[in-house]
């Protein structure tokens, strides 16, 4: 018998929702449904800066109003510190994790004393100062309170972790990982105990989601969460990255933007149907 398929949606309430993302909750809902599985959701709040509550109130809102349903508990991420902890402590008893103590600034004077500023899908690479920092440097720094953020040593990582790395992509078969290109990425950061990158994947094993569905845009994320998924023994999903919404313009929906809120579309008087297929329809133009 196959295995059930578990989805999930896991919006940052960060805004009202707007049409991109009814299309991916759509999207991982009929997924489950049509396959008697499973379709989780799971508030992704991990940022206290950019996240309120207010926004987490509208998503379970516009979601129940658009007629979606999910099963079990939601999972709310700030709940949840614990177990991203015992992810990085798994992580640093590996030998994979080192301390950050650089500012943006420092690391913008390393990058011009470099010369080059290579980036990576998350922006700027770091240039590894705090890699090279000795024992008893860290340790001083660590005694003395200097704030620091918890880097991937990705060079260790890659030594560690099976190769070649690859996921599947549905419609597109098997595709191949580079995870160097994110460079020694920040799995927590000085001011939130843990990253996206961590998060998403510690959770998306632990609630055994099967298929991930999500926009195009964390396509390149992809590869770091599967070294992350073979470092930590965690078996991986497959996966279903959507083309991003464009609005009339031809531009992509995003908040940024002010694409419309489900909400506002509400208040103009469309009824859920509608605005179900204006999602649907969206991602198929
Ligand atoms: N929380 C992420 C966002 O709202 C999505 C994460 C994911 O689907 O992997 O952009």
């Amino acid at each position: 018998m196959a295995a059930t398929t578990v989805t999930r949606f896991a919006p940052s309430p960060t805004g009202r929702l707007h049409l991109g993302h009814a299309h991916s909750a759509l999207l991982g809902w009929r997924l489950a449904r049509e396959s008697g599985g499973r379709f989780l959701l799971r508030i992704e709040d991990i940022d206290p800066v950019r996240c309120r509550p207010e926004f987490t109130a509208g998503i379970l809102e516009d979601l129940a109003w658009l007629g979606l349903d999910w099963d079990g508990p939601v999972r709310v991420q700030s709940e949840h510190l614990p177990d991203y902890r015992a992810t990085l402590e798994r992580l640093s008893g590996m030998e994979l994790l080192y301390p950050c103590f650089c500012t943006r600034a420092d690391i913008a004077r390393e990058v011009a004393a470099i010369g080059h500023a290579p980036h990576g899908p998350d922006g700027l690479l770091y240039p590894g100062t705090c890699r090279r920092l000795g024992a008893t440097e860290r340790a001083e720094r660590i005694a003395a309170g200097q704030p620091y953020a918890l880097r991937l040593d990705m060079a260790a990582a890659l030594r560690r972790a099976p190769r070649p790395l690859s996921f599947l992509e549905v419609g597109r078969g098997r595709l191949r990982c580079d995870p160097a290109r994110f460079g020694d990425v920040v799995l927590a950061r000085k001011d939130i105990p843990a990253s996206y990158h961590l998060c998403v994947t510690r959770d998306d094993a632990l609630q055994g989601v099967s298929l991930v569905t999500r926009a195009a845009d964390l396509l390149p994320a992809t590869d770091l969460h599967r070294l992350l998924q073979s470092l930590l023994g965690w078996k991986a999903p497959r996966y279903r990255h959507h083309p991003l919404l464009l609005g009339a313009d031809g531009r992509r929906l995003s908040k940024r933007d002010n694409a419309p809120t489900l909400a506002a579309l509400r208040e103009a008087g469309h009824g859920p149907a509608a605005v179900r297929a204006m999602a649907e329809g969206a991602a198929r133009g």
